[in-house]
């Protein structure tokens, strides 16, 4: 199945693409992911990344897509993905629809300010990549549930500005998304206000309807 995951930063997006490319046994394509691991790696994509990324804007669609595009051709997702993070304007729906047909389109909804104090206690474990928040709190503060590992917080979600600038980037360009995956019939809205659990079993009936 090819499925794109939409939803505000901090509905849990990330999380829930993650247990159920799981589930599902499919590829879990994140392009923040990507550009974060570009950036760590210090490669010429991530240094252009980090220009934006680093303000809380979008990086530009030439280079967001050719990144897609060239992780969709590996054999992993032949047979189908999970989207995470794209397509987030209309050029990139475009070449989205253009790359591959989408099947089903999540869109996990929350309020901005729930989203808003979501964010501000986000961190993740860089060895397993698990990401927790005030909907799924680490156990034991600071530590990885998996692998007990030091928590680190996502710099991007400290400075308030760039959360907002996110946010209100997110509203400006999802509308379009919406309408249309909602025009083709694959969009499932799927209410995120609740736990991580609750959540996943909720998009896992939407994807089968
Ligand atoms: P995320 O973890 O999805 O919030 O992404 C982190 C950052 O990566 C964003 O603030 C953008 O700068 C960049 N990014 C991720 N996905 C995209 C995309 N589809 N289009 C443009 N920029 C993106």
């Amino acid at each position: 199945m090819r499925i794109v995951m939409m939803g505000v930063q901090g509905s849990g997006k990330g999380t829930q693409s993650k247990l159920l490319a799981e589930k599902l046994n499919l590829p879990h394509i994140s392009t923040g992911d990507l550009f974060r691991a570009n950036i760590s790696q210090g490669t010429e994509l991530g240094a252009k990344a980090k220009e934006y990324s680093e303000k809380g804007q979008l990086v530009p669609d030439s280079l967001v897509i050719d990144m897609v595009a060239e992780r969709l051709k590996q054999d992993d997702a032949a047979n189908g993905f999970l989207l995470d993070g794209f397509p987030r304007s209309a050029v990139q729906l475009a070449a989205i629809e253009y790359l591959a047909d989408i099947e089903k389109a999540v869109l996990l909804e929350l309020d901005d300010d729930t989203a808003v104090q979501r964010l501000g206690g986000r961190s993740e474990c860089s060895k397993c990549g698990i990401l927790y928040g005030a909907n799924r709190p680490p156990k034991d503060a600071g530590k990885c549930d998996e692998c007990g590992d030091s928590l680190k917080e996502r710099t991007d979600d400290k400075d308030t500005e760039a959360i907002k600038q996110r946010i209100a980037a997110y509203h400006s360009e999802i509308n379009n998304l919406v309408q249309y995956f909602e025009w083709k019939g694959v969009l499932r809205r799927v209410d995120a206000a609740t736990t991580v659990d609750e959540v996943l079993d909720k998009v896992l009936v939407a994807i089968k309807e």
